[in-house]
Order: C-alpha cells, then sequence, then structure tokens
C-alpha cells in the first residue's frame, strides 16, 4: 500500500515536474519574446526618431532652398528694375543730349543768346497763316507743326490768326535793334529790348496778329483772336513772354514764344509766367519740350 503510494507519488511528482518545467520554460520563452519585442519596439521607435529628425533636417534644407531661392528671384527683379532704370536714364540722357539747352532759356540783360546762334532746322510757315507770304517767314522746325496746329484750330474757331514775324537772324535783329533805339533811346529799356530779339533768333517765337490789326498791337490782346489765343495757347506750347503786368519787359500781347505744353499747361494751371520760374525749374522740361 506504501509502495503503491509511493508509487503514485512519485508519479505525481514527476507530472509536477514535468508541467513546472514546462510552465518555466514557457515563461522563459514568453520573457524572451517579450525582451526581443520590447527591443524591435525600441529599434523601430529609434528608426522613427531617426526618420523624423532626418525628416525636420530635409525640410530645413527646403526652407532654406526656398529662401534662397526667393533672394535669388528678388535680386533678379532689382537687376531688372535697374537695368530698365539705367536704359531709362540714358534714352533721357540721349535725348538732353540731342536737345538744344537755349529752347528754355531765360534771356536777360545779363544773359544774352550768342550773336553766332542758329538754330538746329528752320522751316517755312505755312502761307496760309502768314500775314504777308512773300516775306517767307520761318520758324524751328519742330515747333511748326505745333504753331500751324494753333492756327488752323483758331481759324475753325473763327478767329484766324496769322503770323507777322518769325524767325530772325542776329544780322536782321541789329538792323532793327538800331531802328528800336531811335524809338525806346539808350539805357534799361534797349537792354529789355535785346530779350524780344533773341527769342526771335531762337527761331520759336512769333510775333501773331489778325489781318485787320496787320501789326503789333495791343489791340490785338481785347481782339477775339487774341482772346482766343489767351485761353488757348497753352495746349499748343505756346506761352506770352512778356504779359500784362509783368515785370521784366514792355507788355507784348503778340509776342508769342514756344516753350512745350508740359510747362505752359503748367504755368497756365499755376498762374504763372515763364519770366518768373527758376531756370532750374524751366530745365526739367527740356526733354520733353516736343512731346
Ligand atoms: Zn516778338
Amino acid at each position: 500500500m506504501i509502495r503503491g503510494d509511493s508509487r503514485a507519488l512519485l508519479f505525481a511528482l514527476g507530472i509536477l515536474l514535468v508541467i513546472g518545467g514546462g510552465a518555466g520554460y514557457g515563461a522563459y520563452t514568453l520573457g524572451t519574446r517579450l525582451g526581443e519585442t520590447r527591443s524591435e519596439l525600441a529599434s523601430t521607435t529609434a528608426a522613427k526618431t531617426s526618420v523624423a529628425t532626418e525628416l525636420a533636417r530635409t525640410r530645413a534644407d527646403n526652407e532654406q532652398l526656398s529662401a534662397q531661392l526667393a533672394e535669388q528671384v528678388q535680386k533678379n527683379l532689382t537687376l531688372g528694375t535697374q537695368v530698365d532704370q539705367i536704359a531709362s536714364t540714358v534714352t533721357t540722357l540721349t535725348k538732353l543730349s540731342q536737345t538744344d539747352k537755349e529752347l528754355l532759356q531765360k534771356y536777360s540783360r545779363v544773359y544774352f543768346l550768342n550773336e553766332n546762334y542758329i538754330p538746329s532746322s528752320l522751316s517755312e510757315i505755312d502761307p496760309l497763316y502768314q500775314l504777308d507770304p512773300s516775306r517767307h517767314l520761318q520758324i524751328h522746325s519742330k515747333v511748326k507743326p505745333f504753331l500751324e496746329n494753333m492756327l488752323t484750330d483758331a481759324s475753325d474757331a473763327g478767329v484766324p490768326i496769322v503770323a507777322l514775324s518769325g524767325y530772325r537772324s542776329f544780322a536782321e535783329q541789329k538792323t532793327l535793334k538800331s531802328s528800336y533805339t531811335v524809338t525806346y533811346g539808350s539805357g534799361s529799356n534797349r537792354f529789355s529790348a535785346d530779350q524780344g530779339y533773341s527769342e526771335h533768333q531762337l527761331g520759336t517765337a512769333v510775333d501773331l496778329t489778325t489781318k485787320s490789326i496787320a501789326g503789333t498791337s495791343l489791340a490785338f490782346a481785347t481782339s477775339p483772336a487774341g482772346i482766343w489765343l489767351d485761353a488757348n495757347a497753352y495746349k499748343y506750347g505756346f506761352i506770352l513772354s512778356y504779359p500784362k503786368g509783368n515785370t521784366y519787359y514792355q507788355y507784348e500781347p503778340w509776342h508769342w514764344r514756344f516753350i512745350g505744353v508740359a510747362l505752359a499747361t503748367k504755368l497756365h494751371d499755376t498762374a504763372q509766367h515763364f519770366y518768373d520760374l527758376p531756370q532750374r525749374d524751366m530745365d526739367t522740361y527740356l526733354v520733353s519740350i516736343f512731346d
């Protein structure tokens, strides 16, 4: 009985050992697997961190590249603008170098036009607009279209205007001057009169009248033609050099000088006289005088 019991006990012990061993082995295997999984997880996390770091670095690189690209694009734009500006400056300078600086010069008792001065090009005023076509009056070739447009429009407005005098050479003026000296005498008046002569030698000044007045007369100012001219001449680039009440020369409602549409319009809009404006302000309009 004891023997039998011992056997049974041994058997049970054996079973327990097997179970225990199995369980131990199972626990061991599970532990190993868990360890492996943990390690895998750790390496996956490490890999993830590494990918994230790489991604962040790539993003930073991209941002830097984008910034560099934007900077380069901006540089190119700036360069393009600078090239445009330089081209525009060169065009302006070329135009300016080809424009006669005397055209907007104020003449005074201290500043005269050189006696050898001749305009770059002269053309005859359309005989239709000359008081006496046999005189073949001339004007600066580039002023001619402005003058003739103005006189055509005056005619269309029912107030025909004709030219009495245009370009005068120094020699022609000398003859006139001596006759004027007799009229005005010597001294300041004689000096002042030289201003008007200079403008005629320039080729951009004309004396205007009507066929009925037919001369340089104050009556022109109050005639319908004179009134029309006073209101519209600036649109064609002409101004009255010696307006009523000016302090530099006698009033000459017949003497009109071409100074360009932009400057004439500015003077008209601000109610200023040509001779009142500083020379440096005038010079800024030189480049666009024939526009
Ligand atoms: Zn004149």
